[in-house]
């Protein structure tokens, strides 16, 4: 199989397209022979060091493809059925994937790999942000950040389909337009404008319920400062750097705020809440609610280019290796 390895962290060179012997499923896994593998900003910190592995290692946590075997004691799936899936073991960034069979989902009927490849994680992601770790209520002010990359753009849509008042940030006026054409109500430039000044404008100065910060550090203070009364910071990603330590004092200063710093894999620990998660990602992409944008692919031999674009703020939507 060919696969993406590295031997050291750091920027986009350390990433090699290597040839290795084909594996084989053991008890309990799958071997999924990919289609699309997803890209996403948590495999910069696995390659940078920001998130330690244990090196060499591969890279990715994402693709869709078919099982083409399955270990002992698999029930779950059959040789021959399309899959998607959206978590460890790390590695993903190669043409054959061994998944452990309880972390992997059924594609639907009516939905194509590459759009499995492209939703399941970022959709997941929105999914548990929005519903489950702090649910959205039908006409609240939220701020969304970087509301036109992967995760970005599900939220924008997924956010208006609960009934929010959907401010977003992008960063540039491209960006706004789509975050817009999406369904953000309000769009502020965050490199030009004053997040937390237009946020009390277009809230009449009360500050919104929720804000879900994926960027870090170069937009913490304007997320803090853009919180209305017992808001919640959700802080749950580092696309700028890892964003400064919390002081609990601060927080009851700004109004007696909440702030949580989850991650996917405490939001889909187990199968059936896997399930769960990816059904109702499936089911807002059936329904019509949800598009996924595809905004860029590259071959496998360019994932280099792939990461270079998506840490120069050059992507759109999604972003898929094509094995
Ligand atoms: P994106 O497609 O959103 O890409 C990151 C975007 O962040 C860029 O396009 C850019 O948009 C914005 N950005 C702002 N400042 C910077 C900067 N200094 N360098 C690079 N990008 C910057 O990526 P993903 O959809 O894959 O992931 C989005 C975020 O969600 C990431 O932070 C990721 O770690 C996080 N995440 C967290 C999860 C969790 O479980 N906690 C799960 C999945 C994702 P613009 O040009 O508009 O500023």
């Amino acid at each position: 199989m060919r696969a993406i390895r590295l031997s050291a962290t750091g920027g986009p060179e350390v990433l090699d397209l290597v040839d290795l012997p084909d594996p084989e499923p053991g008890p309990g896994q799958i071997l999924v022979r990919q289609s699309a593998i997803g890209v996403n900003y948590i495999d910069t910190y696995h390659r940078s060091g920001l998130y330690p592995l244990r090196l060499p290692s591969g890279l990715g946590m994402e693709g869709a493809g078919d099982v083409v075997a399955a270990g002992e004691g698999v029930e779950r799936f059959a040789p021959g059925d399309r899959v998607a899936f959206a978590s460890g073991p790390i590695g993903a960034y190669a043409d054959l994937h061994l998944v452990d069979a309880g972390r992997a989902v059924r594609i639907p009927e009516g939905v194509d790999e590459r759009t499995a490849a492209a939703a399941l994680l970022k959709g997941m992601t929105a999914e548990f942000l929005l519903l489950r770790c702090r649910p959205v209520q039908p006409g609240e002010p939220v701020l969304i950040h970087a509301a036109a990359g992967g995760v970005g753009q599900i939220m924008v849509q997924w956010a208006r389909a609960l009934g929010a008042e959907v401010i977003a940030t992008a960063g540039s006026p491209a960006k706004a337009d789509r975050a817009r054409a999406l369904g953000a109500h309000h769009v502020i430039l965050y490199g030009e404008q004053d997040v937390a000044a237009e946020v009390r404008r277009i809230t009449g100065g009360a500050g919104v319920a929720a804000a879900y910060d994926s960027v870090g550090a170069s937009t913490f203070e304007g997320t803090l400062g853009s919180l209305a009364r017992r808001g919640t910071f959700v802080s749950f990603g580092n696309a700028s750097g890892p964003p400064p330590a919390v002081e609990p004092g601060r927080l009851m200063r700004l109004g007696s705020l909440f702030f949580t710093r989850p991650t996917l894999g405490d939001y889909t620990a187990t199968t059936a809440e896997l399930d769960a998660s990816a059904a109702a990602v499936f089911g807002r992409i059936a329904a019509g609610e949800i598009s996924i944008e595809i905004g860029q692919t590259f071959p496998l031999s360019q994932t280099r280019a792939a990461h270079e674009a998506l840490e120069a703020r050059q992507t759109v939507g999604s972003t898929l290796l094509i094995p």
